[in-house]
C-alpha cells in the first residue's frame, strides 16, 4: 500500500512510522473519516490531500512539520477551516489540522487568555465570558481564532478594543525548520509584528495569548431592517452618524436580500433590503442613546436591536453562514463618500444570488489609534471596509458570481486607497497580497519570511514570497 502525493509516493511504512509517533491521528484516502477530514467551510475548494494529520498537541505539530519538510510535501495548515481562499486544504499534500487542539486557560486577574489554535470564537467566548471578559472576535462564531487573528481579525469590538491581532500579546510558533519559538514584544519582536496581520506565513502557531477586557455579559445589539428604496438615504445617514459615534458602538451596513425571518413581513422575503447591524458594549443607558439615531435613518421594516447576551450577538449571524456553500469574498478599504455610497447601492441591484451581499464595516476608534507600524496589519486610516461576498448553495455559475464580486471590488477600490484585507480575500493572487500591505510593510514581511521560512514551506496562504523564490 502507498499514498500518492503531489511530488512523490509515500510508502505505508513511512506513514505508519509517523502515525506511531503521534498522539493524534493520521487520516488518508480510503479511511472512513477522510471525506470529513478533507472538507473545509468553503465548498468551492474541493481538494484531496494525501494526509490529514490531526494534531493532539505541539509535539505532533513539530513532528508533522518535520515530516512535511523531509518528504517535500505541500503543506496546508488548518485551524477553524474558514479560509475563504481554501488555504486549509490541498491536493496531494499534508494538512496539519489543529482543530482538536482546543485548550483555553483564562487568568481573570491578569485578564489574559492562552488559547490553542483549534478553538473557534464560540469556544473562546464561552471560556472568557465565564469571567465577564472577552477579546475581540469575529461576526460568525464558527470561525477559527487562528487564521482570523493572524490576518487581523475584525468584529463587534473593533472600535472599542481593536482587532483580534491588536490584542495578541504573545504566541508560540513552530517554524519551518522545526524550531519552537516564542514571540512577544520582548522576544523575537519582528516575528511578533509579522504575526499580527501577516497571516500563516511564518510557521504553525500552537498557542495565542490574548489581552482580555470586561465585556457584557449583556450588550445592546442586533439588526435594523430598511427598505431598498431608502438605501441611499439610510447609508448616507449612517455615514453622517458614524463620525460622532462612541467607541463602544461598532456598526455595519449589510446590503442583502431579506431572508424568510418571522419578524419580517412576508412581502419583503427574498427582496433586496438594507440592514444596519451593530453592537454597543457600554452601559445600557449610554447604549440606547448611541443607537437611537440608527433607528430613524428611514422607515424601518423591522427593528430587532435590543439588549442581549454578548455571546448571543456573537452567534446571531451563524445560521446564515453555514458551511457547504460556494463562496468568494473580496474587499476594499474605502472612504464613504456620496459617490462610494451611490456605487455600492448600484452594485447591490446586481448581486448574482440571494446570499450574495455587500458589507460596509465601520472602522475607527481603537482600531485607528494603533500606530501603523505597530503590526503588519497597517491600514489604520481607513474609515470603512467594503467586503463583497458572492455566495450560492450550488456550484453552477460560481465563476460568474466571483467575477461579479471582483468587478464590484475594483469599482469600490477606486473610492479608497486600493488596499484590500487578507482575511476577506478569496483567491491567492499575488496582486491581492501586494494590495494588502503598503510597500514598506511588504518589504519588512519579506525580511521576516526570509528569516523564518526561507524556502516557503508555508505557502498556502496570502503568500509573502521569500527572497529565494523571487
Ligand atoms: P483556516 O482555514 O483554518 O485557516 C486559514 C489560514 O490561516 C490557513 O490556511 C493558514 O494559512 C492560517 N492558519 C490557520 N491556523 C494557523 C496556525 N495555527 N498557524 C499558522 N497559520 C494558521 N474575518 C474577520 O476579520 N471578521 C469577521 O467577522 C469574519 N467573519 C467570517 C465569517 C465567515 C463565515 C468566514 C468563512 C470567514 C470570516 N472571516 C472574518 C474571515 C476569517 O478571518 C478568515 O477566513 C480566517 O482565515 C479564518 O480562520 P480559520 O482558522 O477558521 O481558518
Amino acid at each position: 500500500m502507498s499514498t500518492e502525493t503531489a511530488n512523490s509516493v509515500l510508502g505505508e511504512a513511512t506513514i505508519g512510522e509517523l502515525e506511531a509517533e503521534l498522539r493524534g491521528t493520521v487520516v488518508r484516502p480510503g479511511d472512513a473519516s477522510y471525506e470529513e477530514a478533507r472538507t473545509i467551510w468553503n465548498a468551492a475548494h474541493d481538494r484531496k490531500p494525501a494526509l490529514v494529520v490531526r494534531c493532539a498537541g505541539t509535539a505532533d505539530v513539530m513532528r508533522a512539520v518535520e515530516f512535511a519538510r523531509s518528504q517535500d510535501l505541500r503543506v496546508a495548515v488548518r485551524g477553524g477551516a474558514h479560509s475563504i481562499a481554501g488555504f486549509s486544504t490541498c491536493d496531494g499534500g499534508i494538512v496539519i489540522d489543529l482543530s482538536a487542539m482546543k485548550g483555553a486557560w483564562v487568568d481573570p486577574v491578569r485578564r489574559r487568555a492562552v488559547a490553542q489554535p483549534g478553538l473557534t470564537w464560540a469556544d473562546l467566548d464561552r471560556e472568557t465570558q465565564a469571567f465577564g471578559l472577552a477579546t475581540p472576535g469575529g461576526l460568525v462564531s464558527t470561525t477559527g481564532i487562528a487564521g482570523f487573528t493572524l490576518g487581523g481579525g475584525l468584529g463587534w469590538l473593533v472600535r472599542r478594543h481593536g482587532l483580534a491581532s491588536d490584542n495578541l500579546v504573545a504566541a508560540d510558533i513552530v517554524t519551518a525548520d522545526g524550531r519552537f519559538v516564542h514571540a512577544s514584544a520582548d522576544e523575537n519582536p519582528d516575528l511578533f509584528w509579522a504575526l499580527r496581520g501577516g497571516g500563516g506565513n511564518f510557521g504553525v502557531v500552537t498557542s495565542f495569548e490574548y489581552e482580555l477586557h470586561p465585556v457584557g455579559p449583556q450588550v445592546l445589539a442586533g439588526l435594523i431592517f430598511y427598505p431598498l428604496d431608502e438605501a441611499q438615504q439610510v447609508i448616507k445617514g449612517w455615514r453622517d452618524q458614524i463620525a460622532g459615534m462612541p467607541d463602544e458602538l461598532t456598526t455595519l451596513v449589510n446590503l442583502t436580500t431579506a431572508p424568510p425571518l418571522p419578524f419580517l413581513p412576508e412581502e419583503v422575503h427574498g427582496t433586496r433590503i438594507v440592514v444596519i447591524a451593530g453592537m454597543h458594549s457600554g452601559s445600557a443607558d449610554a447604549a440606547e442613546a448611541a443607537v437611537r439615531p440608527l433607528r430613524t435613518l428611514g422607515t424601518p421594516i423591522a427593528d430587532v436591536m435590543g439588549p442581549m447576551p454578548y455571546v448571543a450577538m456573537q452567534s446571531l449571524l451563524d445560521p446564515l453562514w453555514t458551511s457547504g456553500a460556494y463562496n468568494y469574498f473580496t474587499s476594499a478599504f474605502i472612504d464613504a463618500s456620496d459617490a462610494a455610497i451611490d456605487a455600492v447601492t448600484q452594485r447591490h441591484l446586481t448581486t448574482p444570488t440571494p446570499a450574495s451581499e455587500l458589507h460596509l464595516h465601520q472602522l475607527g476608534g481603537a482600531f485607528s489609534r494603533v500606530p501603523a507600524d505597530a503590526t503588519a496589519f497597517s491600514q489604520r486610516d481607513a474609515g470603512v471596509l467594503c467586503n463583497v461576498v458572492a455566495r450560492a448553495p450550488e456550484p453552477t455559475g460560481f465563476e460568474e458570481h466571483a467575477a461579479w464580486a471582483r468587478e464590484a471590488r475594483e469599482e469600490m477600490a477606486r473610492h479608497g486607497n486600493g488596499a484590500t484585507y487578507v482575511n476577506f480575500t478569496g483567491d491567492a493572487a499575488e496582486d491581492k497580497v501586494r494590495a494588502s500591505y503598503p510597500r514598506g510593510v511588504h518589504d519588512r514581511l519579506v525580511r521576516v519570511k526570509d528569516e523564518y521560512d526561507p524556502t516557503n514551506l508555508f505557502r498556502l496562504n496570502q503568500n509573502i514570497r521569500p527572497s529565494s523564490t523571487r
